[in-house]
């Protein structure tokens, strides 16, 4: 395994120093996926309401934060709350949830099976 390739485990309150935003989860790799979700479109990692950080999905936040999870907010639906883990942008809650299964900037494929589970990430 490359460098490129490897996985980062970072638990709270440490955040994983390799991404521009604060971000962790379990066996992360360098495009956001993790232990859970690592197909090819698990490419996006999602901020929470409760601290702001982003997390590969919501079993990283239960597995590695020190507190419950909350969805972002409705209320700051404008600010980035979402990283993507192929070119490294970040989207507003509004840019990520208006453009269904793509990465606005790059084009990236996101898996339209998160849609099942948005109220997870997402205030409804
Ligand atoms: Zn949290
Ligand atoms: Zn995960
Ligand atoms: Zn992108």
């Amino acid at each position: 395994m490359s460098d490129a390739d490897a996985t980062r485990t970072t638990h709270a309150p440490a955040v994983d120093d390799r991404f521009p935003v604060p971000l962790r989860g379990v066996a992360v790799d360098l495009r956001t996926r993790c232990t859970h979700w690592d197909s090819a479109v698990d490419v996006v990692a999602l901020r929470f309401g409760c601290c702001g950080t982003y997390y590969p999905c919501a079993s990283c936040h239960d597995e590695t934060a020190d507190h419950g999870a909350e969805p972002w907010p409705r209320d700051r639906f404008d600010e980035p709350a979402a990283f993507c883990g192929r070119c490294r942008g970040r989207l507003s809650a509004r840019e990520y949830l208006d453009r269904d299964d793509a990465c606005p900037r790059c084009g990236a494929a996101f898996n339209p099976g998160c849609r099942s589970h948005r109220d997870r990430y997402f205030e409804p």
